[in-house]
């Protein structure tokens, strides 16, 4: 489960004309995006259709923050886009004016637009963030320094400076800045990065500075910079224009940082989910001086998550939020809070008093089954194509080792666009993928496309959010994890991104090992393939039946599914 999910152009055009759209960065090749708090929020989506050339202006028009990374592309055109840029931004101004009063609008533009809560008035405390427990006791020191820093300045200690939070998307680290100002019942400064940095050059900077003059009129209090990486990018490798008015701030905010001490009281804390594209000089010593992970929840977090967030949901007696756990591997803290809520959702439009275990199944699926994407409409010879595809992955998935267990296969068209789709629960959490697990994963994928070769014997576009995922597996398996036979342990590609999907550079190689590289994905992808038809073919009888029985009840599960799938056999040749 990634809490990066893939959205439409056209969807994400409608969620910014509906005002749903938090923030906006338009990289060269897609568009990353999260949404306000009240339509799912921290949730963080990719758009890689071709971008609009207008994006820009329709931002503007709608209000949204944005950053466009398309204009330091160090060239004429880059020039003239940023040129386009300005103009734009001057019709915005103009009508941000009229709303925010005339000319006092403009003036205050220098100003932070910090959110200021007053006295621990956000609201959060430690017992409201579960399963980061080694997060919250690194950051119960900071609050100590808070409450009683006298102790720390009578002995002589210097108190840490900065803090920073780092981890995937969704894991609490907003949220674990305002536990901190909670708990310490102190003001709690917050911005977020990208609303340092607009169009205008110095704007950024004189923001800086006034957060930092606030802040020290209000010690001891916290300044929180959220998405820290949007000022923090590393400075001097970008070619020309465009980036000198995010330098700037990022200089500023390193000048405040050496100007002050802890000991007055004042503690930054900053958070960001790429942690490796920051300006090394934000590190020194002085500056943000310590790390704290903030990581995806394991087992029992993930219950201690739930929990907390179904506090205030009336459950059922049979809820098991263990269970529940148990099959949210993966799953962020952000993820797991949506959850309890389709849930509840749910058993609300069943004008029911309670949540029951049913719900969060049905949510969990609804989260899962998102992920496959296929059209619509279904006219009958397109439902048996889906039937047989999804047996298809169940069968082989079957056979395959690994702890992801085949537990729930549907043709039950979801609301997201899957057609149909295979279930497979993990059994743990797992952190490493051996080898042959791998080769087994990308064979399962497989196997829907196989199905339908085999009994059609033609194939149809369905398969390719799985042929995607297949050949990505694949090329990460020769790329990073050193798995192809003739390469070897090197690294041709290094993921950019720690906590983030994709994003990956590969490093400067010759011509025969990029053709090399090449070949052998295509050789892991068509034995892989060849197993999965290989299976299919071996358990064509079985292929046959449980496409029937699956046509009837739409769905196949629990101990009659798992009784199928004891019966797959490993063709022979193969074992
Ligand atoms: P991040 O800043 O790491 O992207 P957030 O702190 O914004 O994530 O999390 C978004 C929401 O998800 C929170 O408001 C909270 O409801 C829920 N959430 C995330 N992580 C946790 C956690 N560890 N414990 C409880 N709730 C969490
Ligand atoms: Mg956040
Ligand atoms: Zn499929």
């Amino acid at each position: 489960m990634q809490t990066i999910s893939q959205a439409a152009y056209s969807e994400f055009l409608q969620q910014v004309t509906s005002q749903q759209v938090a923030q906006v960065t338009i990289k060269p090749d897609r568009i990353e995006y999260s949404l306000k708090s009240e339509f799912g929020g921290q949730r963080y989506y990719t758009v890689s259709d071709r971008i609009q050339p207008n994006l820009a202006n329709l931002l503007r028009s709608n209000a949204i923050a944005f950053i466009d990374e398309r204009v330091s592309a160090g060239s004429v055109l880059g020039l003239l886009l940023s040129m386009g840029a300005m103009a734009g931004a001057l019709v915005w101004l103009a009508k941000f004016s009229e709303a925010g009063g005339g000319i006092s609008g403009l003036m205050g533009i220098g100003k932070s637009k910090a959110k200021v809560y007053s006295q621990g008035k956000t609201g959060m405390k430690f017992s409201d963030v579960a399963g980061v427990d080694e997060a919250k006791q690194e950051l119960q020191e900071v609050v100590d320094f808070l409450k009683n820093g006298e102790k720390y300045r009578k002995i002589g200690a210097k108190i840490p400076k900065g803090v920073l939070l780092v981890g995937p998307p969704g894991t609490g680290k907003t949220l674990l800045a305002k536990a901190v100002a909670g708990e310490a019942g102190v003001p709690f400064l917050s911005m977020s990065g990208s609303e340092f940095v607009e169009l205008y050059v110095g704007v950024g900077a004189s923001r800086v500075r006034d957060l930092f003059q606030q802040a020290k009129r209000q010690a001891p209090c916290i300044i929180f910079i959220d998405e820290l990486d949007a000022i923090g990018k590393s400075r001097g490798n970008s070619n020309f224009g465009g980036n000198d008015e995010r330098e700037q701030t990022l200089n500023q905010l390193l000048t405040e940082m050496d100007g002050f001490d802890g000991n007055e009281g004042v503690i930054l804390l900053a958070a960001t989910n790429r942690p490796e594209i920051l300006d090394p000089a934000l590190r020194r010593p002085g500056r943000f001086d310590r790390q704290v992970l903030v990581d995806r929840p394991d087992k029992i977090g993930r219950e201690a998550i739930l929990k907390v967030h179904s506090r205030s949901v009336r459950l059922g007696e049979d809820v098991d939020l263990s269970a529940i756990a148990v099959q949210t591997a993966g799953f962020s803290g952000a993820d797991l809070a949506n959850l309890v809520n389709e849930a509840a959702l749910m058993a609300a439009r069943q004008n029911r008093p309670s949540v029951l275990m049913a719900d969060f199944k049905e949510a969990i699926e609804r989260v899962i089954a998102g992920l496959e994407k296929r059209s619509r409409v279904l006219s009958p010879l397109e439902r048996q194509t889906v039937a047989y595809h999804e047996v298809g992955h169940a069968l082989v998935g079957a056979l395959m080792p690994g702890s992801s267990k085949v537990s729930k296969i549907s043709i039950v068209p979801r609301g997201l666009g899957a057609l149909g789709y295979t279930l497979q629960t993990p059994e743990e959490d797992r952190f490493l993928m051996l080898e042959d697990e791998l080769r087994g994963r990308v064979t399962t994928l497989l196997g829907g496309r196989a199905a339908e070769e085999i009994v059609f014997g033609q194939v149809s576009s369905g398969a390719s959010d799985d042929i995607q995922k297949a050949t990505a597996l694949a090329e990460r398996a020769v790329t990073q994890y050193g798995m192809g036979e003739t390469l070897g342990p090197i690294a041709f590609e290094t993921q950019q991104a720690q906590f983030l999907e994709g994003g990956s550079t590969r490093r400067a190689i010759s011509a025969e090992v990029a053709s090399e590289i090449d070949r052998l994905i295509k050789q892991m992808i068509d034995r892989a393939y060849d197993y999965a038809v290989a299976i299919l073919r071996h358990n064509r009888t079985l292929l046959e039946s449980t496409t029937q029985i699956l046509l009837e009840t739409e769905v196949l599960e629990g101990e009659q599914l798992q009784a199928i799938l004891k019966q797959v056999q490993a063709p022979e040749s193969l074992v």
